[in-house]
């Protein structure tokens, strides 16, 4: 039975397993501490990865049916422990309600999904005279290192197809938000071999030493587009396979022919969704100069509906602000803008005396190109919204930044918003929606927001070698 309340400690080699200093874990919206987790040591990383590593071989040959069969089984595991799930993800996230059950019951589906996937052998040639098959054998070891916006379902996203090629893992959580990931860690050692799912916690170090570890094959992360440098540089000691998902500066265009009663809520979730601590939230809107100020005006007035506040609060649409440092961070964004003289359509005034780590929905009347807000990836609740005036120029802006991760487009006219969308260099462009993901959807960065993808049998093919047999079958010697 596991205890969703207390003895958080971390799944290694199917133990659980403690250590001598641990790490408090905040609820950010009371900055009250609620749990004290594992600080790990070089030794227990170490003992991890040896344990992941003892594990591989049974596990890579178990049959891909039998690791499908246990996929299933902790998804059925997870969906009956998912009131619990969602509920802690709320105290050590923030997030409220409904976004803590699209997290928990998207990982759900995301391990029933993947189960059902599958890397067949391709039959490259099979003639009178040859056969070459190119198969997809696992890499062994992967460390996985995950952000604190989405702490279980990113873990998850890393979790199954590296189990269903195969592999064995080594699963790190932010130190902001390691609670589910232990749950979630108990949870698979109660249907998996010791040593499949092993889940390490502490700072950043334990970061560091997975990346630059000599028997670790492949590491699959999320975060910072600056972090993902670090994790490249590290890896590339033992060539190290890498995924890496980062930043995003996606932009929002939105068509002169939109209803903008109808658009503004889609627009403010595709920017405020999970308190806009999110790679993909609209982080730079772009309105044609016909509608501008009516949509602004539609979107200021859906705002006021929101209510940002505690997340187990059930009225609350916003949650706090995840950790100090980011709340530090969304501050300067809105000081800068203040210094600036850049209009607030709504927000700016952040109340810092508050319970918990909140920021008011802040939106920024039509700042510059180069100001900070526009250029830079906030993570936090202050959207700008900007004007533009021809296909041409709205389609060079929103290619104008170093990230290139997702994109939406808004509006009627079909031919214009295929046309603009086509041009717009990210992962994922959206069209007339936003955040829909699919475990069959291969999901990845352009340019400065990562290498590789997941989900998709894409990545699926992330976690495994290619091997190439051929056969002669001209035998004369
Ligand atoms: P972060 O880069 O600070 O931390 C991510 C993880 O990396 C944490 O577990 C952290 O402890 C670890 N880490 C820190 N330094 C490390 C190092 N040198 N080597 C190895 N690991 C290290 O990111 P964050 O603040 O937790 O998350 C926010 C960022 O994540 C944003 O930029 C956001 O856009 C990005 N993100 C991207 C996606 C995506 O799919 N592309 C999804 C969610 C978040």
């Amino acid at each position: 039975m596991i205890d969703f309340d207390r003895n958080y400690q971390m799944t290694i080699n199917g133990h659980l397993v403690g250590s001598a200093n641990t790490l408090e874990v905040i609820n950010p919206a009371t900055k009250s501490t609620i749990a004290r987790v594992p600080d790990a040591t070089r030794e227990v990383l170490d003992s991890a990865v040896a344990a992941a590593r003892a594990a591989f071989p049974a596990w890579s040959q178990s049959g891909l049916a039998q690791r499908q069969a246990m996929l299933t089984q902790i998804a059925d595991a997870m969906e009956i422990h998912a009131d619990e799930f969602m509920a802690l993800l709320t105290r050590e996230q923030g997030k409220p309600r409904t976004g803590a059950q699209w997290e928990v019951l998207g990982a759900v589906t995301w391990f029933r999904e993947i189960a059902t996937q599958a890397l067949e052998d391709e039959i490259v040639e099979e003639s009178d005279t040859r056969r070459v098959v190119t198969k997809f054998p696992p890499l062994g070891v992967v460390g996985a290192i995950t952000p604190w916006n989405f702490p279980i379902l990113l873990a998850v996203w890393k979790i199954a197809p590296a189990l269903l090629t195969g592999n064995t893992i080594v699963v790190k959580p932010s130190p902001f938000t390691p609670l589910c990931m232990l749950k979630l860690g108990e949870l698979c050692s109660a249907i998996l071999p010791p040593g499949v799912v092993n889940v390490v916690t502490g700072g950043d170090e334990i970061g560091k030493w997975i990346t630059t570890h000599p028997d670790v094959d492949k590491i699959a992360f999320t975060g910072h587009t600056e972090t993902g440098k670090h994790v490249m540089r590290s890896a590339a000691g033992t060539l190290k396979r890498v995924t890496l998902e980062l930043g995003g500066n996606d932009p929002a265009v939105v068509l002169p022919d939109v209803n903008p009663k109808a658009i503004a809520p889609h627009l403010f979730w595709a920017a405020f969704e999970n308190n806009a601590q999110f790679c993909n939230v609209a982080k730079r809107i772009y309105i044609h100069e016909q509608v501008y100020d009516q949509v602004l005006s539609a979107l200021v007035d859906f705002a006021k509906s929101i209510k940002v506040g505690d997340g187990a609060e059930p009225d609350t649409g916003l949650g706090p602000i995840q950790n100090y440092p980011q709340y530090q961070k969304v501050l300067q964004y809105i000081d800068d803008c203040k210094k600036h003289g850049y209009r607030f359509a709504i927000g700016g005034d952040v109340d810092v005396s508050a319970k918990g780590w909140f920021i008011p929905i802040t939106i920024v009347d039509n700042p510059p190109d180069d100001s900070r807000i526009v250029a830079e990836e906030p993570f936090g609740p202050i959207v700008p919204v900007l004007k533009w005036r021809t296909e041409e120029e709205v389609i060079k802006r929103a290619n104008q930044t170093r990230y290139g991760l997702g994109a939406s487009v808004w509006g009627n006219d079909a031919a214009a918003l295929e046309r603009i969308g086509s041009q717009i260099d990210a992962g994922t462009v959206w069209i007339n929606e936003i955040h829909q993901y699919s475990p069959h959807q291969a999901f990845g960065g352009h340019k400065e927001s990562g290498v590789g993808c997941e989900s998709s049998l894409h990545g699926l093919m992330e976690y495994t070698n290619w091997k190439t047999i051929t056969l002669n079958k001209r035998v004369d010697f």
